[in-house]
């Protein structure tokens, strides 16, 4: 065995009521003066938040988008600039806690997370801002959270839309965490656990989403995840998923559970010395990972094909095309035809055979 591993900081606290907590753990950083940041679907935890801080509450902002767009982060900027805050309280999904990174790249501020979602990004330290000027992609020990409050009530009144996609990217960040060249048998371990916590609760939750034990195994699941995405980065999956959302216009999270099942089963062998345990962490066979994703996603009631998700036949050869050449880089070499077959077998919403 032979591997670099760098521990990254940080406090988890995970627990139902956990939320109490967030007005303590201000003190415990030494911080008076709070600006908080809430997405539009939390606005009832930001106000609870704000009643724990009172007077440590300097400022509050109310507006999270996907990918961070630049200009939004520049207003929150300047409200934080005025605010003068010494620690920056996030609520809701990776849109909410991507705004606090990108405020606290420039203040060099402590962030306080509570994640609503399972996106995972309050893990990592890992940021990102998009748009036409100052486009900002990178890794930073800055913007990791120095805490994250796992809080399973919270994810109660996610939408079984948004819940079973989240949980997906989640799953597709372990498994993508095991061929990634930066992988090592501890960035392993945490994928193989978060697909296991995973795989264990989701279906209970789509089937019944106010079950706390089953909601705090996904915030574990995907607390895991964000850890082995911070460690490893994203791979061809991921990208795959990029390109049908940004060029068919299809919801990126939709795309998750439709493509893990196939880019698993391409790069499988790949990571044949991981299999086993993959496959016991989906409850399948040795030579049936790929199909175990899919069946979670199908027992889930998660979409399996592209063609659920509106992608249009006549779009699959530019799908291929736009996929080989932005894909270069993957342990199993690939090319145009690859991904004609990987997309081919998507649209279908084929399960993929046994290895
Ligand atoms: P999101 O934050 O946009 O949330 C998804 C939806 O759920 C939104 O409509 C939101 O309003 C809603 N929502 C959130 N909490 C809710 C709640 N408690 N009840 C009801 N609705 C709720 O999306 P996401 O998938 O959480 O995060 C995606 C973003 O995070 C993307 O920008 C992605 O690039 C980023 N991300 C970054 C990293 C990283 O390491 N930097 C990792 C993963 C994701």
């Amino acid at each position: 065995m032979n591997f670099a591993y760098d521990a990254l900081g940080g406090r988890v606290v995970l627990r139902v009521g956990a939320l109490a907590m967030v007005g303590d753990e201000v003190e415990r950083l030494g911080c008076r003066r709070a600006f908080l940041i809430v997405d539009q679907a939390a606005t009832a935890y930001g106000d609870a938040i704000a009643a724990l801080l009172g007077n440590r509450l300097v400022a509050r902002w109310g507006e999270a988008i996907q990918h961070v767009p630049v200009e939004l982060a520049e207003r929150a900027l300047a409200a934080a600039n005025t605010a003068n805050p010494d620690v920056l309280v996030c609520v809701g999904g990776g849109s909410s806690t991507g705004l606090a990174k990108i405020l606290a790249l420039d203040l060099k501020l402590p962030v306080i997370a509570v994640p609503t979602t399972y996106a995972g990004s309050e893990m990592t330290p890992i940021y990102g801002s998009t748009g036409e000027r100052h486009k900002r992609v990178g890794r930073s020990a800055d913007v990791l959270p120095k805490v994250v409050v796992y809080d399973p009530a919270l994810t109660v009144s996610l939408p079984a839309a948004v819940t079973g996609p989240s949980a997906f990217n989640a799953i597709a960040h372990c498994v993508e965490a095991l061929w990634m060249p930066q992988a090592n048998p501890i960035t392993s371990t945490l994928a193989i656990e978060g697909v296991r916590a995973i795989a264990s609760a989701l279906p209970t939750v789509m089937a019944a989403p106010d079950d706390l034990d089953a909601r705090a195994a996904l915030q574990y699941g995907a607390c895991l995840a964000g850890m082995a995405l911070g460690q490893t980065g994203t791979g061809l999956h991921h990208k795959v998923c990029h390109v049908l959302g940004g060029t068919f216009n299809l919801v990126h999270a939709d795309t998750h559970s439709v493509i893990l099942p196939h880019a698993l089963a391409l790069n499988a062998p790949a990571i044949a010395p991981l299999l086993d345990r993959l496959s016991a962490a989906l409850g399948v066979r040795a030579d049936d990972a790929a199909g175990g994703v899919w069946d979670l996603a199908k027992a889930s009631g998660i979409p399996t094909s592209l063609a659920q998700l509106g992608l249009q036949a006549g779009d699959l050869d530019e799908a291929a095309h736009r996929c080989a050449a932005e894909i270069t880089d993957n342990p199993i070499p690939v090319d145009l035809a690859t991904f004609q077959r990987l997309l081919d077998a998507a649209f279908r919403g084929e399960r993929p055979a046994s290895t």
